[in-house]
Formats: C-alpha cells, structure tokens, sequence
C-alpha cells in the first residue's frame, strides 16, 4: 500500500511515510485508498484477541511488514496494557458503552498507538534502508509528550524529544513527563499554548533547511504526532474492536450500526473512526465532542474553520487546541480528494487564520457527524451525574464526550425516523491523570495536591490508582527547562549534538 500526501504529488510507502512523518509539501500523508474489510472478516476477528486484531488491521495498511513480526509486535504492546483485556468495552446502561483506552503505560489513549509506534518506526528504517539515527520530536498537549516519551525511551537508535505548553497540560501531566528515565529523552516546557507549541513543531518538520542540518548531525526527523500515520492506524482496531465485543456479547447483529462520541483535540482520535468506517465498520453517527474551544463545532455547522478567536485553558487540557492538524485530512476526503483544493485551504489558515468548505461539502460532512461543545459547568454535572448513576467516575475529556453525546440523543429524541444505535462513548485517560478537576466534580471539593486528589477519589470510588501514576511520586524531576517557542530549534540541536 502506497501513501500520498494530501497536498498532491508526493508518495510514499507506509514504511516510508512513518519514517517521514510528514510529507515533504507540508502535506500529511494519507492512504492511496481504503482498504475494506468484510462482515466475513469482522466475523473472523471476533474469534481473535486484541493483539490479533490489531494487526490484522495494521497489515491491510502495512502490507511491506512481515505479518508475524507486526503480529509480535503488537503482542508486546498490548501485553504492557493492565488487566486481561487491552481495550474493555464496558456496559453502563441499555446501549451505552464505554470504551476504555487508558490502560497503558501512561494512562491515556495515546498509549495504544505509541506502544506499537517505536517498532513500526525502526522496521521501517529497515525496511526503506535509513541508515541514520531517528530523532522524534512530539508537541504534546499533555497525553502524546509522555506516551512518546514511554514508547521510545531507551531504544536505540532513537532519541526522543517532548515540548509541552508551560500553563497547558495537568500537574500529573507534567510529572510524568519531566521525571522520564532514559538517555535518550529531553523534555521542555514551552511558553505558550499547544498552538504556539504544535506550530512552531510543524515549522521544524516543514523547513528542508533544518532537515537538513539535523540530517548534518546523522539524525532523521521523525514526528510522534497524530500527523504521523503510525499514530494514527493503530487507532483504527479499537473501533473495529469494540464492534466485535458488541457481536460476541449478542448486544448486536452484524451489519447493525453503531454510535461513537469521541472528546476530539487534533482530531486523530475521531479520524480513526472515520477510516474505520470507510473501511467498512458499519458506523451511524460520529460525534465530535469539544470542550469550550469549539473550532470544530462551528466548522460543522457552517463550514468554516476560523481560528481567530481566544483558546480557553479547560480542564480537559488535552482537547484545548485551535488548529487540529488531523482536520486536514479529512477535508482531503470530503473534497473528493482535490489536493490543490486541500493545500490552498491549509495555505488560508496558515495566512488569514481561516477558510471555508463549499456547502455540498458541508452537507456531506454533516451527514455523518454530528459536532457539539459542552462547557465546563456541564462537564462537570455530568461526571457527577454519571458516577451517582452508575458508580463510575470519568476522567474530564471522557466527560466532555459524554456531555456531547447526552446533547447528542436529545436533539434526536423528537425525530420519530431516527435509528435507534448503540452509543459508544471513547474513554480517553484514567480519572487519576486529571485527579483534582475529577475530585472536584465528584464531591465540590479543592484539592492543592495532586496526590491528595488521587487518594480521596481512591476512598470515593475505589476504582484502582494505577501503577505508572503512584511511582512518579516520588521521582525527581529530571527536565527544568522552560523555553519560547523560538527557542524549540536550539533546543533540539543542543540535545542531538
Ligand atoms: C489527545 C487526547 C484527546 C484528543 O484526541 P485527538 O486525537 O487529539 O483528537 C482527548 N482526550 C485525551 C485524554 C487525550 O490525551
């Protein structure tokens, strides 16, 4: 299977492309097509484990890469998951469904792509004949920094560096990326929001001129981010997964579609979802879930994306993002995949902070995905609401989504020809990585000290306090530096040379 980019011309093969990590115009690359898969097929991965799954998947995507090896791989990866099943599918309620991601090394759903990434990478040096060491650079919003910075410590070959908005991520969020071990790992903070932090990234990944100087220091620039396609397909089996777990429960038939609200930041997440479904996953509605920051909300209600307006710090830190980078590639998709049309928009929100799709793209863009924003207060009563009603405490972004999808069947409640779907809600962190704004909604309470907050929703809930998130207590904090986004470059030189 080949890779273009969504700006025309450039191709590349999947092992080329997650080496790249992005195309050389600027562009992200994309597959040359869908590979589909059949209810037959989805009927044989019901019978196979999530490992199994997941690079049955990957394979039809990275068909260069030796099926046994992916396979072990992605046996390796899952295994550092907790608890038997890698990607539960829990019930909460007659069609309600929670699908957890956040049972990897660092709590988040980032986990599930980044556990895989590192070999998808360094077989792909292999497999393209890149000689030189590989430097991953990650702008994070809190969740992909430390995911990253897990998935590749100490391999070699690979050094691994993370910046995250000095204000924007948790206080968890921070601690576990600055107390990371490793020799070959660099973590900053950045002044700034994720924009400022993801923008001046991309302007690195995007300028031959520093390519080429670190290719001067024997190093190939490599992205962690979800506009690497080895962030993103790894995506694509939990949805498939979850189907299945809905087949062999007798909760559905095959064919049957199903719901998913997804709490969107880079719209990666989502994008997964949508190739899922352009795979052949029989999907109804997609829901785009936000937080305050609502780009996405009005681009699906009026078809124009408009950054010009202030980014609001939420308490679901990893969704506070005004350019979502994954967006592009799905306005490729529902341009009919016109790349000059695509480069031409990036290039007006690059210049003018904006640009618009025509309405025969909008109406197809609605037809699939319904986008909402919550805001705070409601967030938070529904986290509450949740756990009185069912025990279970959400983390903050899963109650952003759970927000939106309660909007969601509201709105559709009154329409008599609506299909009635199962709804599956995407639960993105462990409630212990945002532990004071979950206590907070939980009980009304403040709390200064984050470990204070993890052991009070301990007592209230007792659901289990993850390993990873105790053990970083006591480290200490190994990366001080606070640098402007300017200054990321020199950074990044300093750390290679
Ligand atoms: C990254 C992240 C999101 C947003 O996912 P995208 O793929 O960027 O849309 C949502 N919730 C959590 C906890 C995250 O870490």
């Amino acid at each position: 299977m080949n890779f273009i980019s969504t700006r025309g011309g450039e191709r590349a093969t999947g092992a080329q492309a997650v080496v790249k990590g992005i195309a050389g115009d600027g562009g992200l690359f994309v597959p040359e097509f869908f590979p589909t898969v059949s209810a037959e097929e989805i009927g044989e991965m019901c019978a196979m484990d999530y490992p199994e799954r997941a690079a049955f998947l990957l394979s039809k995507y990275f068909d260069e890469y030796d099926r046994e090896e992916l396979l072990e791989a992605c046996r390796e990866a899952y295994s550092r998951f907790v608890g038997g099943d890698p990607i539960p599918l829990v019930r909460m309620d007659e069609g309600v469904y929670l699908l957890e991601l956040f049972h990897g090394p660092t709590c988040a759903f980032k986990d599930v792509a980044l556990t895989v990434m590192p070999y998808l990478l360094k077989k792909g040096c292999e497999i393209s004949g890149v000689k030189e060491n590989v430097l991953v650079v990650a702008a994070t919003s809190g969740d992909t920094g430390k995911a990253a910075l897990e998935g590749f410590k100490n391999h070699d070959g690979v050094k691994i560096c993370a910046f995250y908005p000095e204000d924007g991520v948790s206080k968890m969020q921070k601690l576990q990326m600055v107390t990371t071990e490793g020799d070959n790992v660099f973590v900053a903070a950045v002044k700034g929001n994720f924009d400022d932090c993801q923008t001046a990234v991309k302007k690195i990944m995007n300028s031959p001129e520093c390519r080429a100087e670190i290719a001067g220091k024997g190093y190939l620039l490599s992205s962690a981010n979800s506009i690497n396609v080895g962030r993103l397909l790894p995506q694509i089996a939990y949805y498939f997964s979850a189907y299945c777990d809905l087949l062999t429960s007798n909760q559905l038939k095959m064919g049957q579609r199903v719901d998913f609200a997804v709490p969107t930041g880079n719209f990666g997440n989502i994008l997964s979802a949508y190739y899922a479904k352009r795979m052949g996953l029989p999907v109804g509605t997609l829901v785009c879930a936000s937080n305050r920051n609502c780009v996405l909300t009005d681009f699906f209600k009026n078809g124009s994306y408009n950054i010009k307006r202030p980014l609001f710090r939420t308490m679901s830190p990893s969704m506070d993002i005004l350019v979502s980078s994954n967006v592009e590639r799905f306005i490729f998709e529902i341009s009919g995949r016109d790349a000059a049309l695509t480069a031409a928009r990036m290039k007006s929100l690059s210049e003018t902070g904006k640009y618009s799709v025509r309405a025969e793209e909008l109406k197809e863009m609605r037809s699939f995905i319904y986008a909402g924003c919550t805001n705070e207060a409601d967030t938070v009563e529904c986290i509450y609401d949740f756990f009185m009603d069912y025990g279970y405490p959400m983390d903050t972004h899963t109650g952003v989504a759970m927000s939106v999808a309660h909007k969601y069947a509201e709105e559709i409640a009154d329409d008599k020809d609506a299909e009635k779907r199962p709804m599956v809600v995407v639960s993105t962190a462990s409630p212990y990585k945002f532990p004071q704004d979950v206590l907070y909604a939980l009980t009304g309470n403040d709390v200064k000290d984050s470990y204070k907050g993890v052991k009070r929703i301990h007592l209230l809930t007792a659901m289990k306090v993850p390993e990873a998130l105790k053990e970083i207590r006591y480290k200490p904090p190994r990366f001080k530096d606070v640098v402007s986004p300017d200054a990321i470059y020199d950074e990044i030189l300093k750390f290679i040379s």
